[in-house]
Formats: structure tokens, sequence, C-alpha cells
């Protein structure tokens, strides 16, 4: 089997440690490929390929149609092996092909937005109150970006991040999930046909305590970009302010779905599996915390059980399956441990809580779909991001409690709100301490809005127009028209 390279500086390269890791498909355990293992030291060289790039100003010199051009290419070739690219984020992650082929035409609509949005920005004229001169300001490319991504939505995260830095003028390393490397490797493939200057864009792959720490730490880097867990999150932030890079954080989150008794009824019940149980609940925006009303909650639930009943478990490559396995054996470690904890605390297991019997899912990381009900704020299961598929189940009789249920706690993702009251939804809306909020839906998101958290969800927001904004510095630039002496010190 071939071992996937690094790209630093427009040169595919193996890193001279000589090491590997095997890339598991976690339906199965088998490999799926080996790529190479880098170090602190490779990554100080991808750092440096694109400080020069960066420092050389060709790349933040060129125009910004130019290298919008040159991401509407990237889109293109996207579009061109979508299938491939599809059945690797598949293989990777164990969702469904389903799933990765609309991830797929998200990935390139993102590429499409940003290589539209590149050239837009005629930046700003501002009514100087000093008389005889001129004031604007600019948007410059903030520098070398360091950024590094998960693997719930390998490509779909490296996309948000990749399309926008490039379209500001930024250069950029990034270094993806150790675990879900393939598809961002095919996407550096793209980028270099698209013609993407040598060292503009550069891929690192490894660990996180190794050549993620090297990206965060490293002087020459002046912004990262980082997609992950909470605690990953803070040990970046507190390693960044050594050299008071900028920072943008997209974290974790437990995302209240808060149901109305007004609610429809068929819609609210169909989506909150969606919410709950889509990639097996390995979402950041998952709606893991249903929050019904007291009236309906009795049936609300039990017809929810009854449809948990029928998800369907399985290989990914089946289009009729509806969710496949956890990523890997430590992440059903860690779910379980959260399940067995939720039960000691007293929550009631309605359904699920373990791995399935089915002698065909044996070899891949499977867990059953879960719901918990009778759930408190104080309870771990409803305070930390079990990222899995696990519900838990909490009551409310009053609007407002339903708010203050909703907000009681450290994240700020997303949630939604189910009722035909429009009204009492918007109320409910902007109540919450949430970064996206939906009304009568749940999980849409797009290009063209803005994606972040709140409280500790993280910080800053990627897609939409302030997600080329974090990738750029702002610039004053005042000019005196009639120079003339003060003479103060006359
Ligand atoms: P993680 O924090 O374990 O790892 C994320 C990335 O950080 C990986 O590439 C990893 O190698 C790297 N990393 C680990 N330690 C590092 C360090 N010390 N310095 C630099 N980099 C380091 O997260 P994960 O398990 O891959 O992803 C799941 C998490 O991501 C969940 O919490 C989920 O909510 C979150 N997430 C958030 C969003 C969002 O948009 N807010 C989207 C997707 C996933």
């Amino acid at each position: 089997m071939d071992i996937k390279k690094m790209f630093i500086n427009g040169e595919w390269i193996q890193p001279q440690n000589d090491q590997t890791r095997d890339i598991i498909n976690p339906y199965n355990q088998k490999v799926i490929a080996t790529v190479a293992e880098g170090d602190k030291t490779i990554t100080r060289e991808a750092i440096q390929a694109a400080r020069n790039a960066f420092d050389s100003g060709s790349w933040k010199s060129t125009p910004a149609t130019e290298r919008g051009n040159l991401l509407f290419k990237v889109a293109g070739f996207i579009e061109r092996d979508k299938e491939e690219l599809a059945e690797l984020e598949t293989l990777d992650t164990g969702k469904t092909i389903v799933e990765s082929r609309v991830d797929m035409d998200d990935i390139a609509g993102v590429f499409r937005y940003y290589a539209g949005l590149a050239d837009k920005d005629g930046g700003e004229v501002i009514e100087s109150p000093i008389p005889n001169s001129s004031s604007k300001v600019v948007r410059e490319p903030v520098g070398v970006c360091s950024q590094i991504t998960p693997w719930n939505y390998p490509l779909l995260q490296a996309s948000w991040k990749i399309a926008p830095a490039l379209a500001a003028g930024n250069t950029v390393v990034l270094k993806p999930s150790e675990i879900t490397p393939l598809t961002t490797i095919k996407v550096t493939e793209l980028i270099e046909e698209a013609g993407i200057p040598k060292g503009v864009f550069n891929l690192v792959l490894g660990a996180g305590h190794t050549v993620g720490q090297e990206l965060v730490d490293n002087v020459q880097v002046d912004l990262v970009s980082f997609t992950g867990g909470i605690h990953t999150g803070k040990k970046i932030m507190k390693a960044a302010a050594d050299t008071m890079k900028n920072i943008a954080l997209e974290l974790g989150g437990k995302n209240p779905n808060v149901v109305f008794a007004d609610a429809n009824m068929e819609t609210a019940l169909d989506q909150a599996l969606n919410a709950a149980y889509f990639h097996a609940g390995q979402v950041c925006s998952a709606g893991s915390r249903l929050i019904v009303e007291d009236k309906i909650h009795d049936s609300f639930v039990s017809q929810l059980a009854e449809r948990v009943k029928h998800i369907r478990l399985g290989n990914g490559f089946d289009e009729t399956t509806h969710s496949g396995p956890i990523i890997s054996a430590e992440h059903r470690a860690k779910v379980e441990s959260l399940v067995a904890i939720g039960k000691q605390q007293g929550a009631n297991l309605l359904i699920g809580g373990k791995r399935p019997d089915s002698p065909e899912l044996q070899n891949g990381f499977f867990y059953e779909p879960t719901i918990f009900t009778d759930c408190t704020t104080d309870m771990k299961i409803v305070q930390e991001e079990i990222f899995g598929p696990v519900i838990t189940v909490e009551r409310f009789t009053t609007k407002d409690e339903a708010i203050q249920l909703a907000n009681d706690s450290i994240y700020g993702l997303a949630g939604a709100v189910w009722t035909e009251d429009t009204l009492k939804a918007n109320e409910v809306a902007a109540e919450l301490r949430m970064g996206t909020v939906w009304i009568n839906d749940f999980h849409p998101y797009f290009a063209q809005a803005p994606w972040g958290g709140y409280k500790q969800s993280g910080i800053g927001r990627e897609l939409g127009k302030h997600g080329l904004e974090e990738y750029t510095e702002v610039k004053h630039i005042f000019q005196n028209t009639k120079p003339a002496p003060i003479n103060w010190f006359k």
C-alpha cells in the first residue's frame, strides 16, 4: 500500500523520521490506508514554507478575483471527483455514503461561496473629522494560518477554513485529525491541480500533541483556527497566548431541542431523531438534550422510543443504512462510561444503552441509539457532550422554565424550538444564548450564514462573510492631503 505523504512547499514529502500511521475503517477495523506521521521538525518546515510564501507578497497581492478563480477551480474538481471523495469519507468515518455525498456538495458550495466573495470587499471610506485629510479602512490577510480539524466532518470542517483563508490572501498549514486524514489529502491534490502557488497551502499529518502543538506554539504563525473538543480548545487558547496569536475556536455543544405541546408532533418527532442520531450523534450541533413540555412528555417520549427501534445501524456503503458506527474503540468506551454514569446518577434508561447484538455489527464500533428520561440539569449526561447516539430528556411546564433549562449549560453552540406559535418561537429564540437557533427545524447550516458558539462553545465565526473576516486584519489608512508644520515644539 502506498504511503500517503504530506504536502509542503508544493512537494509531496515523507518526513525523515519514516514513521507512519495506519488508518482504520470503524465499520470493520480494516486498515484502509497508511499515512506519513509527522513530527515537530517537519511541521516547522511547513510553517517556514507558508511564511516564505506569505512574506514574498505574491499571493496576497494576487488580485482577489484571480484567487477566487483558483478556488472556483478547486470547487469544480471536488464536483468532478465527488464520488471518490464521498467513498473515502465513508471508509474513513463510517458515516453513510448518502451523507458523505451531501457533505461533498456542501464542500464544493463552500469553495464556490468564498471564491465569489474573494473580490467583493471594496474597503470603507471614513468621513475624517480632521480637515484636509482622507481616511480609509482596508482588510488585509492575517498572514500564516494554522488550521486544525476534527474527525467527525473531516473535509467539511477543513473547507470552512481553507476556502476563506485562501480567498483572503493568507497562506496555510493544515493538520487534519490523525484518525481521518484521507479526504483532506485528496483535496490537497486538487488544490495542487488547480495551480495554487507553491507554499500557499501546506498539509501536515500527525498527532495533536506533536504536530498540532507546534502549529499553535510556533512564533511564525499569525492565526490558529481550531475545530475540536473543548479540552483541546482550552489548551490551544492558553498556548496561543504566549505569542498573542489570533485564534478562532469552534468547540463542542450540548444542544437543547425544545418541544412545546403545540408543535407539529409528526415533524418534531421525526426531527428529534434526526437531531440526535444523525452520524451516530457525532455532530457538534447534535440535539442531544430533548426538553419537552409536560403535557405531551409521556406520549412524545414513548413514540420516540418506538421509532428508535427501527433505526438501522450498518455499513455506510449500504444505502439503506441509517447510521454507521462510532469512530473508534476509545470513543465508544467514552460513550459507554457516560451512559454508566447516567444510570448511577438516577436517569431512567428507556432504550438502548448497549452495543448491538447483531453478528454483522460485531467488528465495528457500533452503539445502540439510546434515550434517558427523568433527567435533570445536575446530571453529567445532561451537561457533558457525549458525542454519541444518546438523548437525555428533561421536562418543563412554562416557557420561562424551558428557556432557563436550555440555557443551563457551559456550551452555547446551537439549539431548536418547536411550536406553531410564531410569537412564542421568536421570544424563545431571542432568549437562547447560542450561536444558531432553529425554529421548527434542526441542523440546517449553509455557506452564506455564520456558524459558531456562545460561551464555551468557542470564539469567532466560520461561514458567511464573518468567516472571511476572521482571516483578515483591519487597517486604517489616514492621509493628510495638505501637510503643514504643527509648530507645537517651536
Ligand atoms: P479533538 O479536540 O480531540 O481533536 C481535534 C484536532 O485537534 C485533531 O486534529 C487533533 O489531532 C488536534 N489536537 C489534539 N491535541 C492538540 C494539541 N494539544 N494542540 C493542537 N492540536 C491538537 O477533537 P475531535 O475528537 O477530533 O473532534 C470532536 C470534537 O470536535 C467535538 O467536541 C465536537 O463538538 C467538536 N466539533 C465542533 C464543531 C463546531 O463547528 N463547533 C464541528 C465539528 C466538531
